[in-house]
């Protein structure tokens, strides 16, 4: 079967509640009741009320940007997987290279949330990418193995549904250079290998794995057109309606 298309829109530390509320709005509004692909905005913890609000009679779903691998107590600034399900929360993503390399999370507290927010029953987009530097001295294969293999160790089957994975080179994220559609398929698709030798051929076979790294209109439909790339991870396109709209009709082939 086919895999959905699955296109999200990851608007960082940005908008303001006015602003997040006016581009909800916009997306809403262009994508209508089109429910062919799926698409998920992801705002800044503040602002997740007031984007449910504006989608909840819409296909759109909510996604938050970061969590916290415990369910309650003595975490002072943190979010928990319930807290973030209780608000609407659909998606939310782990181990985006902003806070792998920003904030220095390890793989070993990245596998963590993977593992608490599946357990509180949030799907999860969990980003993996090589830096610039280990592209270079041929180590990406390298890497994306361990981040796949340390992100996802004791992931039962039975959540494996509600995961995502979002190939993210780090060179290409925020910086205008995005992977050529041959490298992006390339790394999906090792990506993919890797996933069925860790759970099945099934899985792999249904796991949908964005590709993340200067992803715009105008390089979406070929991107989004290789047979491993089911989505994408949207950054700067996210903040305008008409350019992430453009993204998610090239990813419905229109
Ligand atoms: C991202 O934030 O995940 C991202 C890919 O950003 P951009 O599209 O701006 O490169």
């Amino acid at each position: 079967m086919a895999r959905k298309k699955f296109i999200a829109g990851n608007w960082k530390m940005t908008t303001n509640s006015q602003s997040a509320r006016t581009l909800a709005q916009g997306v809403v509004k262009g994508l209508g009741d089109e429910s062919s692909v799926e698409v998920a905005l992801c705002p800044p913890f503040p602002w997740l009320g007031i984007v449910a609000e504006e989608i909840k009679n819409s296909p759109l779903s909510l996604g938050a940007q970061n969590v916290y691998p415990v369910n309650e107590g003595a975490y002072t600034g943190e979010v928990s997987p319930t807290m973030l399900a209780d608000a609407g929360v659909k998606y939310v993503i782990v181990g985006h290279s902003e806070r792998r390399h920003g904030m220095g999370e390890s793989d070993f507290i990245l596998n963590r949330k993977v593992k608490a927010a599946l357990a509180a029953g949030l799907n999860v987009i969990f980003c993996i990418g090589e830096t610039l530097a280990e592209r270079e001295s041929n180590q990406t294969n390298s890497i994306l193995e361990y981040q796949t293999t340390a992100g996802l160790v004791g992931v039962d089957h039975g959540s494996l549904s509600r995961l995502v994975i979002a190939y993210e080179p780090v060179w290409a994220i925020g910086t205008g250079r995005n992977a050529t559609p041959e490298q992006a398929q390339e790394a999906h698709a090792f990506i993919r290998s890797v996933y069925g030798n860790l759970f099945n051929a099934e899985a792999a076979e249904n796991l949908q794995i964005q590709y993340g790294g200067s992803v715009k209109p105008d390089n979406a439909a070929v991107i989004l057109g290789q047979p491993d790339v089911d989505g994408a991870l949207v950054g700067g396109a996210s903040l305008k309606a008409d350019s992430f709209l453009a993204i998610i009709r090239a990813g419905l082939g229109k």
